[in-house]
């Protein structure tokens, strides 16, 4: 191994216009995507493959497909003609199940579909399984589930309509849903334009996150669990109440040091960077910090999650970024419960609140 940066680097100062690619590595290009949010882009991944003994085509893979609207379909449409010059689409791997990952999965998959059917996703299981439960919204992913669960974490019945009951934007962003994947385990090695990937997985942003690593390359595509600015969002949401989602990213976070030192890591938000190892390091020391932010919050009295969105989040939020803020305000506080740090209580108003134990 070659020695570990001890800053991180950006081989690429600004990323491919709508429309245009940049080439990584040998047969792999960057495209990006927009998003109708203030996070307002998304880093997709085209990998050429080379004509196979099951598909004598040569053709193209790719990694996350983009948010399922009208917007991102034309620019994709200009793509199908340019970047990937004709050649069919043959394989669809998916990150995890969010929006701008899989929003175009299954449109992709019909489109190129051959005299097989359409392609078939290669993904985590857990991910299908959250997509098809957060679009029909059922069990803890249910309206009323979240409604309840928001109001004994102390939202007011305002916040709660406006974010329990604003209409399912899951479907919004994924329109249409794969019935069948082709399950990737964590571990698994997948080959990609003739390489060989591995398949790390990561816990605490969705339920079973997978990332691609191949060696040869030297190339990590890490989705959302490694990002160059912005720390992945970690949540709890009703269907794993009581779970300690930041020791589940923090610990997914060691597998990565794995990876060679000069790796180029492909982030879905953000710049490509090289610089893993301070990377991660930055990561555990922000979620580290933000814990002693909360321990000082309720030094003079418990506190619900809800209260303590200020203390983790010092800036404006919009309803959007309000339902992933609580969701990321319980994570940090169910932490420090499960490290023995705060304790949880629940209120005769059938509050939960947070204080410092002992
Ligand atoms: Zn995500």
């Amino acid at each position: 191994m070659t020695a570990a940066l001890t800053s991180m680097t950006f081989p690429h100062a600004a990323p491919p216009a709508p429309g245009e690619f940049i080439d990584l590595a040998p047969g792999v290009k960057w495209i990006r995507m927009p998003l109708p949010f203030a996070l307002d882009h998304i880093n997709l991944w085209l990998i050429e493959e080379p004509a196979t003994a099951d598909d004598p085509r040569d053709g193209w893979t790719v990694v996350d497909t983009g948010f399922g609207v009208e917007a991102t379909r034309a620019l994709w449409e200009q793509h199908f003609a340019q970047t990937m010059g004709g050649k069919p689409l043959k394989r669809i791997i998916v990150t995890h199940y969010h929006p701008d990952h899989l929003g175009n999965a299954q449109w992709l998959a019909e489109r190129f579909a051959t005299s097989a059917g359409p392609i078939v996703p290669e993904m985590s299981l857990l991910e299908l399984v959250a997509a098809q439960a957060v679009a029909v919204g059922t069990g803890g992913y249910a309206r009323d589930a979240l409604a309840s669960f928001f109001r004994s974490h102390g939202l007011t019945e305002e916040q709660i309509d406006i974010t329990a009951n604003r209409g399912n934007t899951y479907t919004f962003g994924v329109p249409t849903r794969p019935v069948t994947c082709q399950r990737i385990v964590p571990g698994d090695s997948v080959t990609l334009g003739g390489r060989v990937w591995s398949a790390i997985v990561g816990y605490g942003h969705t339920p079973e996150h997978l990332s691609f690593y191949c060696e040869e390359l030297r190339v990590l595509i890490s989705g959302d669990m490694l990002l160059p600015k912005i720390s992945t969002n970690v949540n709890v949401w009703p269907i794993y109440a009581l779970s300690d989602p930041v020791s589940e990213y923090v610990n997914s976070l060691q597998a990565f040091k794995y990876c060679e030192p000069d790796t180029l890591v492909l982030p879905s938000h953000g710049l490509p960077f090289r610089g893993i190892q301070p990377r991660v390091e930055a990561l555990e020391t922000h979620h580290e910090a933000r814990m002693n932010d909360l321990y000082t919050a309720v030094a003079d009295g418990a506190k619900t999650a809800a209260e303590l969105i200020p203390t983790l989040f010092r800036r404006q939020l919009d309803n959007h970024q309000l339902f992933f803020a609580i969701a990321e305000a319980v994570a940090h506080v169910n932490h420090g419960w499960h490290v023995g740090r705060l304790t949880r209580t629940v209120g005769a108003d059938g509050r939960i609140r947070f204080a410092l134990a002992g």
